[in-house]
């Protein structure tokens, strides 16, 4: 097995059959990828097996044959389907002794717990393969367990996640940075938040700046696009050992794509756009009020849902029929009955009559066609009519979104909070 910086590779197996059955979601993998990443032993390869033998040899042997370290979760349970331990110790050819310290701590627990004897079943937990070092589980029962075989460090660990996550935490995290001390190499992420643009668009302009990839990303960085509703994060990775160097990389990285993705990007700590509204009305001392019909209050959860909105969002209302539209907001006969209520015009008085509504000094309107009922030759399903309104006059913007109802009401919200964004001052405004 090839060793040095960044080349270690890392297997981890999930056993069980309620993950392939889908009634439990696998999140030890997803935990154990984060936390192997962030510690410099990021995974390369993962196996999810039923609770069956030959299943889980296989998967043992596959990932002994490709790497020096493999997890397993899943299957150290006392009942007759967890097979994992006796599988893996025979196949190893390390035969399973009885613990007797463990056996003792064992019935000590049990009877605390008002057991007098030990059930038969728990006995096999204080079964410990010859050799294998046992990794403290505070929270549970079944010990974590680590081997050596042909060069490959292979854990066995509960399937209970609570009890996974504190072993790892434990011995287990400390057996691992002294195991493969030296060699860790911890990768490191950047984010890059970009909305409005499709991520086809975004690798096209990059491509067009950089044929070659390799001129904006240093050694060993990687790239991903990652689409979803509301815009397309670049995340920027690089595994180094030296947390100074890997800053370095990736400060170069992205000096050299801000430019490109400038137009769309925007900043934020979580990732959400809403907060990088507040932040920028925040700084700009400005209120902001919300007027909400085909997305109905998306737009006011978002921005809600960051502690400290209340300094910036004042109120807002869900105007999603015409008579509250007229009501509350101020909207006239007239605009209804001239261009419909998704309009320019609508937006407009709709962002105009929220603002003074609740007396701040930004008003948003969004007023729009989601489906699937509702379109037509004209204003086909994914119209929507954006408006804000500020001291400055009023910003409207018509985008035709494509996607289902959900797909039309999450992109309306982010494209009206881009336009707030813009409309303030952001030094990225795409208009
Ligand atoms: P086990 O160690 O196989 O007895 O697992 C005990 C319990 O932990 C199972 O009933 C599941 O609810 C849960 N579990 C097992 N494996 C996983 C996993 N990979 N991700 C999340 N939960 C799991
Ligand atoms: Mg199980």
């Amino acid at each position: 097995m090839a060793s040095g910086l960044g080349d270690l590779r890392t297997v981890v197996i999930s056993v069980g059959n309620e993950l392939l059955f889908g009634s439990t979601v696998d999140t030890n993998s997803a935990w154990l990828g984060r936390e192997l990443a962030a510690l410099g032993l990021p995974v390369s390869r993962r196996y999810t097996v039923r609770d069956d033998a030959d299943e889980i040899r296989a998967a043992v042997a596959a990932g002994m044959s490709c790497s020096e370290l493999v997890l397993v979760t899943g299957g150290l349970g006392p009942t007759h389907d967890d097979i994992t331990r006796g599988t893996v110790s025979e196949m190893l050819g390390l035969p399973l002794k009885v613990d007797p310290g463990r056996l003792l701590q064992l019935q000590e627990r049990f009877r605390q717990r008002g057991y007098d004897v030990l059930p038969e079943a728990n006995r096999s937990q204080a079964e410990i393969p010859e050799g294998a070092c046992v990794l403290d589980n505070p929270l549970g029962t079944a010990p974590g367990l680590a081997m050596e075989s042909d060069g490959v460090l292979l854990v066995l660990l509960p399937g209970v996640p609570r009890e996974m996550r504190a072993i790892f935490g434990g011995d287990l995290g400390a057996l691992l940075r002294d195991r493969f001390s030296g060699r860790l190499a911890p990768v490191v992420h950047r984010m890059l938040h970009t909305t409005g643009v499709p991520e086809s668009k975004l690798a096209e302009v990059i491509r067009a700046a950089f044929p070659d990839p390799a001129a904006y990303l240093g050694d060993g960085m990687s790239m991903a696009f990652l689409p979803d509703l509301r815009g397309v994060d670049l995340r920027l990775s690089v595994a180094h050992a030296s947390a100074g160097e890997a800053e370095s990389a990736l400060n170069r990285a992205e000096s050299a794509l801000a430019p490109l993705v400038a137009p769309w990007r925007f900043d934020s700590e979580s990732g959400d756009l809403a907060e990088a509204v507040l932040v920028a009305l925040r700084r700009g001392r400005n209120t902001l009020a919300v007027a909400e019909s085909c997305t109905a209050g998306i737009v006011s959860t978002r921005l809600t849902e960051h502690a400290g909105s209340s300094d910036v969002f004042v109120g807002g209302v869900v105007a999603y029929s015409n008579g509250v539209k007229q009501a509350l907001l101020g909207v006239t006969t007239v605009a209804l009955e001239s261009g419909g209520a998704v309009s320019e015009v609508v937006a407009q008085q709709m962002a105009l009559g929220v603002r003074e509504a609740v007396g701040a000094d930004v008003g948003v309107a969004i007023t729009g066609i989601a489906g699937p009922g509702g379109g037509s030759q004209e204003k086909p399903i994914g119209t929507v009519w954006l408006a804000v309104s500020t001291d400055g006059g009023v910003r409207t913007e018509c985008v035709l979104f494509t996607g289902d109802r959900e797909a039309v009401r999450e992109r309306a919200a982010q494209a009206a909070l881009s336009l707030v964004l813009a409309s303030v001052g952001h030094p990225s405004s795409r208009h």
